[in-house]
């Protein structure tokens, strides 16, 4: 058995990844600091709890646990959060980032699989990204996970950091057999903000923004299944370990939903119509985030095939009424 380190294991994205990778005979070992995670979605291997700026703690794990790759998910990643503190985010994100490149080079741990995110492009005018579009983001988590890519650059030229990046667009769903799902506190996330005001655990949602140039005035966004998005790391994972080269990935749909149109599609899968007000737009939010896929598709293999609005939103609905942590 190989054993993988997992930042940010015992969050929804990395416990997800968790279970794939353990389906896929790895065994995850989870390193969370628990500032945005949670002990219960830590299920499928160790838990370690720890901060990446921990030097001498990652140091000592990797040392126990010898894994032959580190899987990075842990980060800070709300919008509306980075624009009022980008500090946060320099130090959480990048300088964490750095603090694991170093601890994994020393290990000689050298295959990095990283998740990186489509604000690393920035508002773009209506264009269909792909892996070589300029990045230009505007917001500081963008920017921020654009410094940990060309971070990895630099350690790849100087001591063989191997690594496959992955930009993604906006994950939704859950696990089918709802052993872990999507649990944020605060939650910020449109998804599970339409879920909560469906049964009046919170008021109504609120638009950001009716405004802006897209056709019926919300922004667009492309959701993937969370399960699709783990899969394609796994075949990331093997990419490493069949000893092929660093590369960048997109993992969306190439298929934008605008915010009606999420409210709208939730409304048919629940039954229940989203109460809803509009607002203000939300600083930091680009219009339009679409992305071709087909590099995953054909280099990696990879086959999105959960990544219909309609099963996102019955997986995340199915959770919604069943799953939640308590720490
Ligand atoms: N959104 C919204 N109301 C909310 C939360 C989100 O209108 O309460 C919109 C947001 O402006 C964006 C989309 O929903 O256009 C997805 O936002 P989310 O925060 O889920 O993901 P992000 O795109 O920021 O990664």
């Amino acid at each position: 058995m190989k054993n993988v380190l997992v930042t940010g294991g015992a969050g929804y994205i990395g416990s997800h990844a968790c279970k794939a990778l353990k389906a896929a005979g790895f065994i995850p070992v989870t390193y969370d600091s628990l500032v945005t995670g949670w002990k219960d979605a830590v299920k499928f291997g160790p838990f370690e709890q720890g901060d990446l700026l921990d030097r001498a703690k990652l140091d000592s794990v990797f040392a126990q646990y010898e894994p032959v790759a580190v899987m990075h998910f842990a980060a800070l990643s709300l919008v509306g959060e980075c624009m009022q503190d980008p500090g946060l985010y320099w130090r959480n994100n990048v300088a964490g980032s750095l603090s694991l490149m170093e601890a994994a080079v020393a290990a000689g741990c050298l295959d990095f699989v990283f998740s990186s995110t489509c604000a690393t492009y920035g508002d773009q005018d209506n264009v269909v990204l792909d892996e070589d579009s300029v990045q230009m983001p505007i917001n500081a988590y963008g920017a921020s996970k654009r410094a940990i890519e060309d971070m990895l650059r630099d350690f790849e030229v100087a001591h063989g950091l191997r690594h496959v990046i992955f930009r993604y667009f906006n994950v939704a769903g859950a696990d089918p057999e709802g052993d872990v799902g999507e649990y944020h506190r605060p939650e910020t996330h449109l998804v599970p903000l339409m879920l909560d005001a469906i049964d009046g655990k919170r008021d109504a949602l609120t638009i950001f923004g009716t405004d802006y140039d897209t056709p019926d005035g919300t922004c667009i966004r492309d959701y993937v299944h969370v399960c699709d998005l783990v899969d394609a790391h796994i075949l990331g994972l093997k990419w490493l370990r069949e000893g092929k080269d660093s590369r960048v990935f997109n993992l969306g749909t190439g298929t934008g939903f605008s915010v009606r149109e999420v409210l709208d599609e939730s409304h048919a899968v629940t039954n229940r119509a989203v109460p809803y007000v509009e607002g203000p737009r939300r600083a930091g939010d680009c219009t339009k985030l679409v992305s071709g896929s087909q590099r995953a598709i054909n280099e990696l293999g990879w086959e999105p095939h959960r990544s219909n609005m309609k099963e996102m939103i019955t997986d995340a609905w199915r959770w919604h009424q069943s799953g939640h942590y308590e720490g």
